[in-house]
């Protein structure tokens, strides 16, 4: 009989792939890797799996498949026990649409439906279903499950979501709000509900995931019912690369009196603003304060600019929530940087936020913890893990009549 069973989790980018084995119990990585630049000339795989890391080359043009199978015939046939307590297999996808406000058990009627979701996120579901495809090849035994970016924000209020455009875009094209990084800002919601001692139900929090990507969610009973990122990841914060909001109208601008294409403009607003378009240095908020601390005026400006834009999401998100049990910061700047907390904190002086220096130093690089003073508005730094909600999901979604199902579902 099996004493543990495990779940691997699959992030399929459009030319990266990602994989672990987690323990669903617990959130154990029990290996992890990726594999890199996909279909093109010189694609490559890295793994790590306990003490151990290692890389090799694929052959030229190799895509998702093939890092499957090297995962399969290569990693795991040296580790044959990682490979026997496999259960399930939990896959990131980005786009669920309207159709999914939960994970779901993937069948043919879910794979259509990714695919029809594949007009709003064109780089990423396309990639996903490679993955569902060479995965349900390689483990044909096993229950494979997607878990939405968007399922989360499903419990959005319509006016939260509806743009203010003619209706017929939405009911004829379903252009609206849809937001992403739901996994993300559902962990940290599970999470702040279990460290302030409230019922799931109850707790009401600003959600705040800062990384190269960046959204930031209100969350109210539990449950999103605002988020900034909309149609596309582009809506919102200032990001690495992504500009977040601007006015429309610069777009027509941009069009009518620089000559630009709309790819042009594609490409200018996700790949060339955000951090790096306004410091002209860099993406990366490590290299930016490092620049600050020099004196680099662009870099000075992208830091500022992107503290008081989210500082105005923050300070907006009360109209949604009234009351807030706690504003919690994630992802790779959320969860390390203390100058990038400490400046928001100080746009929401007027709000009652004040944070205790000495806190705010120590919750980094992993660190879980309250940053704030005592009897002001409570402010969280908490370390997300999107894979271990993943292959919770998975795991709480294996059939009954798998011989896994106990193995996984017992605490
Ligand atoms: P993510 O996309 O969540 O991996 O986050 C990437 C971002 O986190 C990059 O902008 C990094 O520079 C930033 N980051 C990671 N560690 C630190 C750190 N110690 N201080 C400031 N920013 C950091």
């Amino acid at each position: 009989m099996q004493t543990s069973s495990h779940v691997l989790v699959l992030n399929c980018g459009s030319s990266s792939l990602k994989f672990a084995i987690i323990d669903p119990r617990d959130g154990r990585e029990l290996l992890s890797g990726i594999g890199e630049s996909l279909g093109e000339s010189a694609p490559c795989i890295r793994w790590k799996c306990g003490d151990t890391k290692a890389q090799e080359s694929l052959e030229s043009n190799a895509g998702h498949t093939e890092v499957i199978q090297f995962l399969v015939g290569q990693i795991l046939s040296q580790q044959p026990a990682l490979k026997e307590h496999l259960a399930a297999i939990g896959h990131r996808v980005v786009h669920g649409g309207e159709k999914f406000s939960h994970s779901v058990l993937i069948d043919q009627a879910v794979i259509n439906a990714i695919q029809e979701c594949s007009a709003l996120a064109p780089l990423h579901n396309p990639a996903h279903l490679l993955g569902i495809d060479a995965a349900s090849r390689a483990f044909p035994d096993l229950p494979q499950i997607a878990v939405f970016d968007t399922a989360f924000h499903q419990s959005m209020p319509r006016h939260a979501y509806i743009y203010a455009l003619p209706y017929s875009l939405y009911r004829d094209h379903g252009l609206r709000r849809y937001g992403m990084h739901g996994t993300s800002h559902r962990f940290v919601t599970e999470r702040a509900a279990e460290i302030l001692n409230l019922p799931l139900n109850e707790v009401n929090l600003i959600s705040a995931h800062l990384g190269n990507g960046a959204s930031i969610t209100a969350v109210k009973n539990g449950q999103s019912v605002d988020t900034s990122m909309g149609l596309t990841p582009l809506e919102g914060l200032v990001m690495g690369t992504r500009s977040g909001d601007v006015d429309p109208g610069l777009l027509m601008h941009l069009g009518n009196h620089l000559g630009f294409s709309i790819d042009k403009i594609n490409n200018l607003l996700n790949k060339q603003s955000g951090l790096q378009g306004i410091s002209e240095l860099s993406n990366d908020c490590r290299e930016l304060e490092q620049a600050a601390e020099q004196g680099h005026s662009g870099a000075l400006l992208a830091l500022e600019i992107f503290c008081y834009r989210l500082a105005k999401y923050i300070a907006s998100y009360y109209a949604p929530l009234g009351e807030v049990d706690a504003l919690v910061f994630t992802g790779g700047i959320g969860e390390n940087s203390s100058l990038i907390r400490q400046k928001v904190m100080e746009y929401l002086g007027g709000l009652g936020y004040r944070l205790v220096p000495e806190r705010n130093l120590q919750a980094r690089f992993g660190e879980e913890g309250a940053i704030s003073a005592d009897d002001t508005p409570m402010t969280l730094v908490i370390p997300t893990n999107e894979e271990w909600v993943i292959a919770r999901d998975a795991a709480a979604l294996v059939p009954p009549d798998r011989p896994c199902h106990d193995a996984l579902t017992r605490e």
